[in-house]
């Protein structure tokens, strides 16, 4: 059932064991979410803990109370009376999602999320799920101290790409002025977002070479193999890279993760990505979304280039001629000779 950020404040008020957690692969949002809400929960004197059933990015440690967050086991259980899922639908939650049979309530900012749970609620002009939590405390009477300013500033400032993508309102900048009045440093974040290892740097040369242009050059597409996927620590900031190119309208990430298991980042200029991402089984939003595929690189390479040129034919950004055309766009007036 749809609710109302003052209906969500009621639900928090009147929980006391609260598990929270946000969607594997996490972000900046995801991460910055789970741990700001934690600790208004506690400073209201409840019991919250946060578990993400992933990897934590390095990126992130920075984050206070990082370290307090719980990868669940096999068969772990909660004893909680709410269940508080942040920044996703309760589909992309891996284990967690069987810890407890506590009521759900979810809060997020994807327009895909329609999902089915006790309580839900979802703004979708919200930059970042941590916009709507900055929201919360003032319904929730809260005073944001740095600690939760800090995560909160995190959230809002990489999902808009560092106030640089059209998520970025005026209401987000007011927000994200507050936060840095309580004392976050967003030099000291910008730094810590950005950090790689020497690797992580040495590989986007080799992802620059797997770049392939489709229908004409609207839609460019980069490659990671399981073997460089493996290798590199993050593959965060690779799509922004070839977004830009101008010919583009949809860029697309693909990562091999495992065998028969492929990752899927899109981003677009126009052309409305989460619904491309939505038929493949993900979600996200108009200009940033993604999905993953459970087929081998190749397949999922074919299966992903033919949706987003169906999509694009369908909404009117590609002619059907141009589809039906040699899809990869031969690249020979752009080789770089010495
Ligand atoms: P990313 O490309 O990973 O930065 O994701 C872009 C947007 O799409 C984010 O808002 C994600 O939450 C969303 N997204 C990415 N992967 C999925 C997925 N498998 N299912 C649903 N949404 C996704
Ligand atoms: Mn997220
Ligand atoms: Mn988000």
């Amino acid at each position: 059932m749809k609710i109302t950020l003052q209906e969500a404040a009621a639900k928090l008020k009147s929980a006391e064991k609260i598990l929270l957690t946000a969607h594997i692969n996490p972000d900046g949002d995801a991460i910055g979410s789970t741990l700001a809400m934690m600790q208004i929960l506690r400073a209201m004197g409840k019991f919250a803990q946060v578990y993400i059933d992933d990897k934590l990015p390095r990126n992130f440690s920075v984050l206070p109370f990082e370290e307090e967050i719980k990868r669940p086991v096999d068969g772990e259980k909660f004893d909680a009376d709410l269940l508080v899922i942040l920044d996703t639908a309760p589909d992309r939650i891996g284990k967690v999602i069987e810890m407890t049979d506590a009521p759900i309530l979810n809060i997020d900012h994807h327009i895909t999320n329609k999902s089915d749970v006790d309580f839900l609620h979802v703004e979708s002009d919200a930059a970042a799920t941590c916009e709507i939590i900055f929201k919360l405390c003032r319904e929730l009477d809260v005073e944001i101290t740095k600690n939760i300013a800090v995560c909160l500033y995190m959230g809002i400032a990489t999902d808009t790409g560092f106030f640089n993508y059209s998520n970025t309102k005026p209401a987000t900048l007011r927000a994200v002025a507050e936060l840095v009045e309580l004392g976050v440093e967003p030099n000291v974040i910008s730094e810590q977002v950005e950090r790689r290892t020497f690797l992580d740097v040495k590989i986007v040369s080799a992802a620059l070479q797997t770049t392939k242009l489709f229908y004409g050059g609207k839609v460019v597409g980069m490659f990671i193999s399981e073997e460089i996927s493996r290798k590199v620590e993050t593959t965060e900031g690779l799509i922004d890279l070839i977004r830009v190119i101008d010919s583009v309208d949809v860029a697309f990430l693909l990562t091999c993760k495992s065998e028969n298991f492929c990752r899927v980042s899109m981003r677009s200029k126009a052309v409305d990505v989460s619904q491309i991402a939505k038929r493949l089984g993900g979600g996200g939003h108009v200009r940033a979304a993604g999905c993953s595929i459970y087929k081998n690189f190749e397949e999922a390479k074919n299966i992903l280039v033919s949706a987003i040129g169906e999509f694009m034919v369908e909404t009117g950004y590609l002619l059907s001629a141009d589809f039906e055309e040699d899809r990869e766009t031969a690249l020979a007036d752009f080789e770089i000779s010495d």
